[in-house]
């Protein structure tokens, strides 16, 4: 039954990659038919299966050969891993289309944020509106728990912002509101301080590797998609276990 869920992944990590090309362009997501950058020659569909025909081409355009980047394989096999788990975590319930449009949004505001340092409004303003929506219509978290969601995740990163006149910019505050949205305030707590742990880890490797200057930024998005994943999916679990642990 796996199956299922990795190819509707797939598809959507196709659809993603298309997103994640335009948007920062301002280009229309569904005109024209994709084509390849470098010679403008159509892409058959034969040429556009999710990872077979990147592997098949070995990753070059078949008119031209120019290169075709690696981020079109990565977003499709992540969106479809993330749905496999997804759904062997919630099955086939309404939560997991939940999932699988939050995680669609993480997939595409992180590859975004990679590649130009910004996150689009037009993913997480709607978002914002969808994940109390989505609440409403699923019980998973109650209105009340929403909204606070949307006051927290965003004044953390307000206070952020403020505090230290820069470093944090307001598309991660959108983010943090959003993600608040979806998972009510208490797992959107959670999905920030896991952020900032990966993100704090990971900015510590790379000063030590001495990859990065202490002044250089390094886009914080992807690291709060990433607890915002890890929220959604294990974020009862996780805090029913420390509070366990740690409240007699
Ligand atoms: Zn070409």
């Amino acid at each position: 039954m796996v199956a299922l869920p990795i190819l509707f992944g797939l598809a959507i990590g196709s659809f993603l990659n298309v997103v994640i090309a335009r948007l920062p362009e301002g280009r229309s997501i569904w005109r024209p038919r994709s084509a390849c950058p470098g010679c403008g020659t159509g892409i058959a569909w034969y040429d556009n299966i999710p990872i077979l025909s990147f592997a098949v081409l070995r990753g070059r355009c078949r008119a031209c050969g120019m290169a075709i980047s690696r981020r079109y394989p990565i977003v499709e096999a992540a969106t479809s891993f993330l749905f496999a788990l997804a759904y062997l975590v919630l099955g086939a319930t309404p939560e997991f289309l939940v999932a699988a449009v939050l995680l669609a949004a993480l997939v595409a505001i992180t590859a975004i944020d990679l590649a130009h340092q910004i996150i689009p409004d037009v993913i997480t303003l709607p978002g914002i509106v969808l994940g109390v929506v989505v609440n409403l219509a699923t019980g998973r978290v109650t209105w009340i728990e929403s909204l606070a969601g949307i006051a927290v995740g965003g004044g953390i990163f307000l206070v952020i912002i403020l505090a230290s006149g820069g470093g944090m910019g307001g598309g991660d505050m959108k983010l943090g509101a959003m993600l608040g949205a979806f998972l009510g305030w208490r797992l959107g707590l959670l999905a920030i301080l896991l952020g900032v742990l990966a993100g704090g880890a990971v900015a510590l490797v790379l000063l030590l590797l001495g990859r990065k200057g202490r002044k250089e930024a390094i886009p914080f998005g992807p690291f709060l998609a990433l607890g915002g994943a890890i929220s959604f999916l294990w974020g009862d679990t996780l805090l029913g276990w420390y509070l366990g642990h740690l409240v007699p």
